[in-house]
């Protein structure tokens, strides 16, 4: 049997297993954080089409808050109104930020970005910051506070630069939503177009969600996933682990190819191999539970037939009985030449109505077996244990049992099965 075959074969099943199972848990996280931040994102969108709609702006509105310092604007009754407006929905909707972003006329530009703020606005020193907050909101004052370092902001913060993305949503002038990670955190726009009184294009409205929270929850979720994932893989390497120690023993009977461990008349293996490799099968059987079963077998009144026939007639019988037997070995039956007229299946794979069943084909076949010179049926005495190995497994004992159940067969009159079954149930 191909055993290392089998072997190399399990160990690639083990490594597809994981990378496979890797591979789940990585796009199952990947999903799930695309739908998070969609589901967000679309939110975020909706809340700011809202407000749009909401806000009555007039073209010289505009102008009167583009004037405005930032000191005043957060005064301005227009301001405060808003900021009280949009103060009752954001908390429901978890938006920190609520403000309107409008493209500066070229001589309503008021600052540049200056040497030592290149990396601020991540622009080059010179360029004119050419968006202004029209007007702003944030869902409480401490808020703005503490993101100002409890400095408030100056009237340059009124101002900033729209970078490519954002610019072609404010050109598109389209409701849209994106993803930030910046050095203000991780966050979820959303972008609605708002237009004035008159009809014209102000700007787009923008509200922001802070992701902190979600990114935790997303990271408690990963977290969950994984563990089940881990239970799964235990799951399937515990299982394949015990499929790997069946099969050592497997392996350790049929790779006994060498002529020394094989009885030379029916080339089943010998009595001696039994026993040496008896400690072996102890120790695989004792590591998981394994079916574990051995089919005593025994010619009937084989003395009378040498006695009658001749030795080399016997010889002829033992030769028969053995192919007998052969045929109907199945995977993980292993047969034994065990005494003279003895022989011996140590059947590692299977349950109990298997090994039963093995057995009366055997016994069957072997009533079938004629010679023309030999009148007696030949009949077999079957004696069968059955176990499922522990930690104190010695198939010393399953020998014994299937000993006693063979004398048992032969006290009751031979040809025929004793099995340990019955008191097993
Ligand atoms: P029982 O039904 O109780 O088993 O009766 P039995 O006569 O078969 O008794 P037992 O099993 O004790 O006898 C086995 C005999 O098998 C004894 C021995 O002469 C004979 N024998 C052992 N090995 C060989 C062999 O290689 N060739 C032949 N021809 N006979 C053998
Ligand atoms: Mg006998």
């Amino acid at each position: 049997m191909p055993n290392t075959k089998l072997k190399k074969r399990i160990n690639y099943i083990m490594v597809i297993n994981f990378v496979v199972t890797v591979l789940l848990l990585a796009y199952a996280i990947h999903t799930m954080k695309v739908d998070y931040f969609e589901a967000i994102g679309r939110r975020a969108m909706t809340f700011s089409m809202v407000v749009a709609d909401h806000l009555e702006l007039k073209k010289e509105m505009v102008d009167h808050l583009v004037d405005m310092e930032f000191e005043s604007l957060l005064k301005s009754p227009y301001n405060s109104e808003f900021e009280t407006y949009v103060r009752q929905y954001m908390p429901a909707s978890e938006i920190k930020y609520v403000y309107l972003l409008h493209r500066l006329k070229p001589d309503q530009i008021k600052y540049h970005v200056e040497v030592d703020e290149e990396d601020y606005y991540a622009l080059k020193a010179g360029t004119a910051l050419n968006t202004i907050y029209l007007i702003d909101a944030v869902i409480d004052d401490e808020t703005r506070l503490a993101d100002t370092d409890y400095q408030g902001y100056t009237d340059k913060d009124r101002y900033t630069y729209l970078h490519d993305e954002i610019e072609s949503i404010y050109e598109g002038q389209q409701a849209q939503f994106k993803f930030y990670s910046d050095e203000w955190g991780t966050y979820i726009t959303g972008f609605a177009p708002i237009y004035s009184k008159e009809g014209d294009y102000i700007g787009l409205l923008a509200s922001d969600v802070y992701m902190d929270e979600y990114i935790q929850l997303i990271g408690r979720r990963v977290v969950t996933i994984l563990l089940f994932g881990l239970v799964i893989l235990t799951l399937i390497f515990s299982l394949l682990a015990g499929f790997r120690r069946i099969n050592k023993i497997e392996s350790l009977v049929a790779d006994l190819k060498s002529r020394a461990y094989l009885d030379e008349m029916t080339g089943f293996y010998n009595r001696r191999t039994f026993v040496e490799q008896e400690e072996e099968y102890n120790k695989i059987a004792r590591d998981t539970a394994n079916p574990f079963a051995i089919i005593m077998m025994d010619i009937d009144h084989f003395k009378n037939i040498n006695d009658t026939y001749g030795h080399p007639k016997g010889d002829e019988i033992i030769v028969a009985v053995a192919a007998t037997i052969k045929s109907h070995l199945g995977e993980g039956d292993y047969p034994f030449r065990y005494g003279g007229d003895e022989f011996l299946i140590l059947s590692v794979k299977h349950d109990q109505s298997y090994v039963l069943a093995l057995a009366e084909a055997i016994l069957e076949s072997v009533r079938r077996i004629t010679f023309d010179d030999v009148d007696e049926q030949i009949t077999l005495s079957i004696g069968v244990s059955y176990e499922i190995s522990d930690e104190l497994f010695r198939v010393a004992d399953l020998i014994h049992k299937a000993d006693e159940m063979l004398y048992h067969a032969k006290e009751h009159g031979r040809n025929q099965i004793a099995n340990t079954f019955e008191e097993q149930k």
